[in-house]
């Protein structure tokens, strides 16, 4: 098959949708892998890096789109993109399509085959493909922590690790998922002294056992929640309930028990925050103050280690873009995994919404 990969257009957009590394699988396949000249940039792979990968280097998404039968990109298409998608055509990426009515008409209206990576699902139920960036973005979470608790930066000036006569920097995490578990790790590797907030007993058993005691875990009630907040110098806000908004798990109200100077990192902020008091941020302006609480509440976070956040992605998209780009839509077949997993990622097929979830958050016929 014929594979494009046009360079990618959404503001501050930095990752790519095939590493060279993974042109150099696709190529190994028998494939054609065709890629916009500088859409490796943002990961600082070069053309020549494309090219000795096996890839032809176009000049133009137009070009790409027009002689490609399967696009692989990140980010939703943006206009510019939905009218050079054709019937038929695959499309691999991350759609997000549920609030965005504007992108699904343009997809119905282009004819295109229209896989999500957020929606592609494994037979344990989990999102294999949304699982790297929640592990990019819990990780990160400590960092911006670290960053905005310096003095210098308006927080309370306190060292996460501590050193030996002084106490290490409290963190509690709220929600033990991925992005929690990912935050924790780094946390307690600094040397600080985490707690892990929990509505589920058994994460909460298996958090236990992974940290051997060195994490703090408490079931999650208005109570625990309170106290953790009032003693914690970072808190990290992991929660996720899927297909909902993230509930609000600290008031405005709450934030007075705070220590001045403490710091709020509301990563589940692309599902509305979990914090009364939170609002998206970018990378250019990533904090703002509330009553004295630092928060930090960007909606990308992955987007700042672009390098390391494609190389997640693509080794997760890797096996189901190969099974695409090597049987087409008969890959959407319910006798394997990655098959399933297609099935459950297919949103559009053929001027439809296909996603049950996604029509009826659209308000359309499934
Ligand atoms: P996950 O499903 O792996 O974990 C969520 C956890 O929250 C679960 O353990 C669940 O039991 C727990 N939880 C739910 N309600 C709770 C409550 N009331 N109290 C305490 N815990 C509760 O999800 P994840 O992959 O870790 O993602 C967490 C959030 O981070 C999601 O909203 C995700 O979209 C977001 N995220 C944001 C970025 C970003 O750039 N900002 C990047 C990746 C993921």
């Amino acid at each position: 098959m014929r594979v494009g990969v046009p360079s990618e257009i959404k503001v501050h957009e930095y990752r790519v949708g095939l590493t060279p590394g993974a042109v150099r699988e696709y190529v190994a396949h028998g494939h054609q892998v065709m890629v916009q000249s500088g859409a490796g940039a943002g990961i600082m792979a070069s053309d020549d890096a494309y090219r000795a990968a096996g890839a032809e280097i176009a000049a133009t998404a137009a070009e790409i789109f027009a002689g490609c039968d399967m696009i692989v990109k990140v980010k939703e298409p943006q206009p510019s993109e939905w009218v050079l998608l054709r019937p038929g055509q695959l499309l691999f990426t991350y759609l997000h399509l549920a609030p965005d009515p504007e992108q699904a008409k343009g997809l119905i209206a282009s004819g295109c085959t229209a896989i999500a990576y957020e929606t592609v699902t494994d037979d344990k139920g989990t999102l294999p493909l949304l699982a790297p960036m929640s592990e990019v973005a819990g990780r990160l979470a400590i960092e911006a922590a670290g960053e905005a608790m310096r003095r210098s930066k308006g927080g309370a000036g306190i060292l996460l690790g501590g050193v030996p006569g002084v106490p290490a920097g409290r963190v509690t995490v709220l929600g033990g998922g991925v992005v929690g578990t990912h935050a924790a790790r780094m946390a307690v590797g600094l040397g600080a002294e985490v707690t892990i907030v929990d509505r589920s007993i058994p994460r909460l058993r298996q958090l236990d056992e992974l940290f051997n005691g060195r994490v703090r875990t408490r079931y999650s009630t208005l109570e625990t929640i309170d106290h953790e907040i009032s003693i914690a110098d970072a808190v990290i806000g992991a929660v996720l309930i899927p297909g909902a908004s993230a509930p609000k798990l600290v008031t405005r109200e709450m934030l007075k028990h705070m220590k001045p100077g403490s710091v709020l990192v509301d990563v589940a902020i692309d599902q509305g925050g979990c914090f009364e008091t939170s609002h998206a941020t970018t990378h250019a302006e990533p904090t703002y103050v509330v009553d004295g609480i630092i928060h930090y509440c960007v909606a990308n976070m992955p987007g700042a280690v672009p390098q390391t956040s494609a190389a997640a992605l693509n080794n997760a998209t890797l096996p189901y873009g190969l099974a695409l780009a090597s049987k087409g839509t008969a890959a959407l077949d319910g006798g394997t995994e990655t098959g399933r997993g297609l099935l459950a990622g297919l949103n559009v097929h053929r001027g439809k919404v296909t996603s049950q979830a996604v029509a009826e958050s659209l308000g359309l016929d499934f």
